[in-house]
């Protein structure tokens, strides 16, 4: 890691050598008390902050005189944080969820049912009806549901994504607009039957055979204002998008070119043979507000579906090792072409055996003759990892472990089933991956698989306690992150997983002027004080927008 840092008050000179009477920045945020971390200790700066141009131009101390500018904004001793990042999400899906019947907390099958009628009933022109954020595990029959149902409801395709993304129900118009049958076969997915009949549900691979009509573009760009409208409310300043096809990153860039999408995003392109030849063709993508050079793999599925690919059988299924979404040399070979064209390669991986696959496929990509250096490669989750793997993190290859603490709150309850006590405590190790990681970590929410508040980030990743408080003593602490390690998971080293430390994730000159402001200090709001706790301004670019 680099040593330090720009010293904070080098912008000083700047402003005080300069006798032009026209203001020469074109905010000042006066009166803020500036978070800065020396190591992973967070302090506060009295100081004024002056920006221009949408950057950070000058920091000087509160005690100076304000620095001249067209527009002063006084934030009266406000906690100023660098931007909070969310570095792995999905931001369109975020949108889609926004827009789309909301599934998430139901207590039944039959709410979801109900609420897809209630859903019909308020849009009848949709198409399509999709929806999202079912969990079986939450459910009293914790059984798969079926089409029945649904088919009851409507003769327009309905399809309803798992909370994790990795597993649909949809009803039997759907599957038979898509040609599945009890005969359909993919590798890494299965078509769940009953009586020699589909059910409805499609587990991972499996929703790829489906051919319903996909959103169109108006549909794709008010999901798309939608999540940003989320985003900046709870005080997010940029997010990494964990797998999008070119056409909707193209929309993005489109949107984000004209204006109408103001949210900065890292964009990993969902990979696929067609996506690696047209992006490794035609090299990264950068803008001020759009980056793409990585992109994002899986190779498995989840643990609550039983996808994830475990180095033992399932403690809940002794026959079951989970599903391998892609082969060992195909992403071997993706890797090595990543590696000599120095794009970073970025792969879901829950299950231990999964980590073990994807960490070995890197270094030997990243240690071969040729291969470019300090590609940051990311193990996305990084759920279940065996002790004895994670010292194949950081080091001379550089991966780097990207978590989402909430995912730890929400499957406490219910993983160790999946996995027995005996790797229990390899699950969700995010102190210890990031201390193999040699001292920092990306993290992320997984939105809208959880929410995308990251202050409940804050309270799973430093009291290891869900929204509801429970368990009181948190869930595996000695895993914990302090809140200067958290806060810099979500800053500067969500920045320097994107590559991007050089202009984002710290309060520094030539820095964009992001900023979630609070004015509370974070190191004073309780545990369970901090789901209640929201940014009182959000900037953006040197924008105000909250
Ligand atoms: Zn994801």
């Amino acid at each position: 890691m680099k040593a330090f840092r720009t010293p904070i008050f080098l912008g000083i000179f700047a402003a005080l050598t300069s006798c032009s009477t026209v203001p020469e920045y074109d905010v000042v945020l006066a009166n803020a008390r500036v978070a800065q971390f020396s190591g992973d200790e967070l302090s506060y700066l009295p100081a004024h902050v002056a920006l221009k141009d949408g950057r950070i131009a000058a920091v000087v101390p509160a005690e100076e005189p304000l620095l001249a500018a067209a527009d002063t904004t006084d934030l009266n001793g406000a906690f100023v944080y660098p931007g909070f990042t969310d570095a792995h999400a999905h931001f369109l899906a975020l949108g889609e969820a926004l827009e789309t019947v909301d599934l998430v907390g139901t207590a039944s099958w039959s709410e979801c049912v109900a609420r897809v009628r209630t859903y019909l009933a308020d849009h009848p022109d949709v198409a399509v009806v999709r929806g999202r954020g079912w969990d079986q595990n939450d459910w009293a029959d914790r059984a798969w549901p079926t089409s029945k149902a649904l088919d009851e409801l409507t003769d327009k395709p309905v399809v309803l994504s798992r909370i994790d993304g990795h597993a649909v129900v949809c009803n039997q118009v759907a599957l038979a607009q898509s040609g599945i049958t009890a005969t359909s076969r993919i590798e890494g997915g299965e078509i769940v039957l009953a009586n020699g009949r589909p059910t409805g549900v499609l587990i991972d691979n499996a929703e790829t055979l489906l051919k319903v009509a996909k959103p169109s573009k108006a549909e794709k760009i008010r999901y798309l204002l939608a999540a940003e409208r989320w985003c900046v409310d709870l005080g997010l300043t940029g997010v990494h998008d964990a797998g999008l096809p070119t056409e909707d990153i193209m929309l993005i860039d489109s949107l984000q070119q004209a204006g109408t999408l103001r949210m900065p995003l890292y964009v990993m392109v969902a990979e696929s043979p067609e996506a690696l030849d047209h992006w490794l063709d035609r090299g990264p993508l950068k803008t001020d507000w759009l980056s793409v050079r990585s992109f994002k793999f899986y190779s498995d599925g989840a643990l609550g579906s039983r996808g994830a690919l475990l180095r033992a059988p399932y403690h809940d299924r002794h026959d079951h090792y989970g599903l391998a979404l892609r082969d060992r040399d195909y992403l071997r070979s993706a890797a090595a072409h990543l590696a000599s064209k120095g794009w970073q390669m970025n792969t879901h991986a829950i299950g231990d055996s999964a980590n073990r696959l994807v960490l070995n496929v890197y270094r030997e990509a990243l240690t071969r003759g040729g291969a470019q250096k300090d590609l940051r490669w990311r193990v996305e989750h990084a759920q279940v990892v065996s002790p004895e793997d994670r010292a194949l993190f950081g080091g001379e290859t550089a991966i780097v472990p990207s978590v989402q603490p909430t995912h730890a709150t929400s499957d406490m309850d219910w993983a160790p089933d999946r996995l027995g006590a005996e790797r229990m405590p390899h699950a969700y190790a995010y102190r210890s991956l990031r201390e193999a990681n040699g001292g920092w970590i990306p993290l992320g929410t997984d939105f809208p698989i959880e929410h995308p508040n990251p202050m409940y980030t804050i309270l799973a990743a430093t009291a290891r306690r869900a929204l509801d408080g429970h368990p009181a003593q948190g869930f595996q602490t000695n895993e914990a992150l302090t809140l200067g390690q958290t806060i810099k998971g979500m800053t500067a080293d969500a920045a320097r997983a994107a590559f991007q430390e050089s202009e984002t994730g710290e309060i520094r000159i030539g820095n964009w002027a992001n900023f979630t402001i609070f004015d509370v200090n974070l190191n004073e709001v309780t545990p369970m004080a901090l789901p209640k706790t929201a940014p009182t301004q959000v900037w953006i670019h040197g924008e105000r927008r909250k």
